[in-house]
């Protein structure tokens, strides 16, 4: 890749289309969570650089070329960055799995390419997006015009930091708008990969800026920043709920993109081998650290033994190891602090009484990064908090369901409600279920179908607003109605 300017071994701030040091010269280090060593040191930024960042994009906003640039011209910048994507495939795939700890075979499949998709899909809808015209009414003519909105701060978490970032930056800078975007601290990687591709792009200065330091100081201080117009945050609901007081007082437009914690309802018509290889993909992919992991198990009763003896056959025969193997399955958490984080849920539903039926411990062989075995519990109810609470790892409970409506209040009762998965064979049933679960997705028989055309977010705690195709397009864009007499 070509750097804009030398790189040096401290991965700096790309504000302008440039590198440059962080006032105070302050770093931290980027641990692989593979092997616990430092994978690379990163430039802390100060307040002074998150208003450096702010006011770069707002030049590039408010003076530059962008957002008055032909449709056709912005698009064919936008679809250089996703061609460029997946030039540099190779090297922004390892780049993530050292840095997530997430298998190849993931990052290879889905989060690069992915990413690519997210700024070659939104190049072409900027082409093709149109307004809409009321018919004459007697003397007057309405018409509406969408401008960009301004300057965005883009926040994004660790777990899929290329994939959730680009599919932020994607639409935002189709719209017209500049950003500055903050990744997550312990996977920065990419996202500062893309400074060197959004200048080899050719995109204009300031119009992509990045900056990377911990939430509590530069995020707060970006988000509450006077020269910031909207807020697209994807992380943790209680970040959503400190986001919201920073930006809250400058009346910025926010899209929230939350936590999770996903039933997963099997019904005794369900086909038992496809139900199992799903549940496995939606408690463990990406090592469970998935905001759409359905780690709540409702199993009806009639198949519960059945579902449990071939999942938990399934749960040991996943390979475990190093994320670069294109063979393993599953690879390390992603940082100590998650880790124990995880090990502390795992104990307390230990001390609750749940029943931990596999797993709970790092996998033989793997002395060190922060690997763990997939677990299951069982004997398990819906107040214990491992049923409540987003563990983020690979953990699942699983419960017996006497009835229908007994799987559906259960999936329900929580302050979530992200998405649902539902394995069944029951044409009725599976659109009666759909209909009473309170979540933003419901998956019926798959789980993680993404199509960018249609609607993503969470209801109740998991979220406000919706991202993908012209749900997106409504957030990084401001609707002016236009009414001429005639
Ligand atoms: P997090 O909320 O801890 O951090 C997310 C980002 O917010 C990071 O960049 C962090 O530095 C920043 N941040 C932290 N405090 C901040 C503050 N006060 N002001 C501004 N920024 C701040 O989340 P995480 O641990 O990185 O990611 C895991 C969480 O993300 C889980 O809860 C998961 O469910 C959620 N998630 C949701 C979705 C979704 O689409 N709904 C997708 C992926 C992850």
């Amino acid at each position: 890749m070509t750097a804009v300017v030398p790189q040096t071994p401290v991965k700096r701030l790309f504000i302008n289309n440039e590198w440059v040091e962080a006032t105070g010269g302050r770093t931290f280090e980027d641990v692989n969570p593979a092997t616990g060593e430092v994978l690379a040191h990163i430039a802390e930024a100060t307040t002074e650089d998150v208003d450096r960042a702010v006011r770069a994009a707002r030049r590039a906003f408010d003076e530059g070329p962008w957002r008055t640039m032909p449709a056709v011209e912005r698009s064919a910048l936008l679809r250089q960055v996703g061609e460029l994507i997946l030039k540099h495939k190779d090297e922004l795939i390892r780049l993530e799995s050292q840095d997530n700890g997430k298998p190849v075979r993931e990052s290879g499949t889905l989060d690069v390419p992915r990413s690519a998709s997210n700024f070659i899909f939104f190049a072409e809808y900027l082409t093709k997006v149109t307004n809409e015209c009321v018919p004459v009414d007697n003397k007057f003519l309405h018409y509406e015009t969408r401008d960009p909105v301004g300057v965005a701060a883009l926040i994004t978490p660790w777990n899929f930091p290329m994939l959730l970032g680009t599919w932020k930056i994607g639409p935002c800078l189709a719209a017209g708008n500049t950003c500055v975007i903050k990744p997550a601290s312990v996977t920065p990687l990419t996202t500062l990969a893309l400074g060197d591709i959004v200048a080899e792009a050719g995109l204009p200065e300031g119009v992509f800026n990045v900056i990377t330091g911990p939430g509590s100081t530069v995020g707060t201080a970006l988000v509450s920043h006077p020269g910031v117009d909207l807020v697209s945050f994807t992380g943790e609901t209680t970040t959503g709920q400190a986001i919201v007081a920073a930006a809250g007082p400058g009346l910025k437009r926010v899209s929230f993109e939350l936590g999770g914690k996903a039933p997963n309802l099997i019904f005794k018509s369900a086909n038992l081998d496809e139900a199992v290889a799903g549940s496995m993909r939606s408690a463990f992919f990406n090592q469970g650290e998935v905001c759409l992991a359905t780690p709540r198990f409702y199993v009806e009763e009639s198949i519960y033994d059945a579902f449990l003896d071939k999942f938990v056959a399934a749960a040991r025969a996943l390979k475990i190891g190093d994320p670069l193997d294109p063979a393993t399955e599953m690879g390390p958490l992603v940082s100590q602090s998650h880790y124990d984080r995880v090990m502390a849920y795992i104990e307390q539903g230990r001390a609750e009484g749940a029943h931990l039926l596999i797993g709970g411990q790092r996998p033989p062989g793997l002395d060190r990064g922060y690997f763990l075995e997939p677990t299951i519990f069982t004997n398990v109810d819906n107040q214990m908090v491992i049923c409540r609470e987003e563990i983020f790892g690979p953990v699942a409970t699983i419960q017996p369901v006497k009835t229908e409506e007994e799987a559906v209040q259960l999936a329900n009762d929580t302050p979530y409600g992200l998405d649902a998965t539902i394995w069944t064979n029951d044409l009725r049933q599976a659109h009666r279920v759909a209909a009473k679960l309170v979540v933003g997705t419901v998956w019926v028989n798959c789980w993680f179908v993404r199509d960018l055309r249609v609607p993503f977010g969470g209801a109740k705690a998991s979220g406000i607003g919706r991202e993908g195709g012209k749900y997106s397009w409504d957030f990084y864009t401001e609707p002016k109605n236009v009414c001429i007499a005639l």
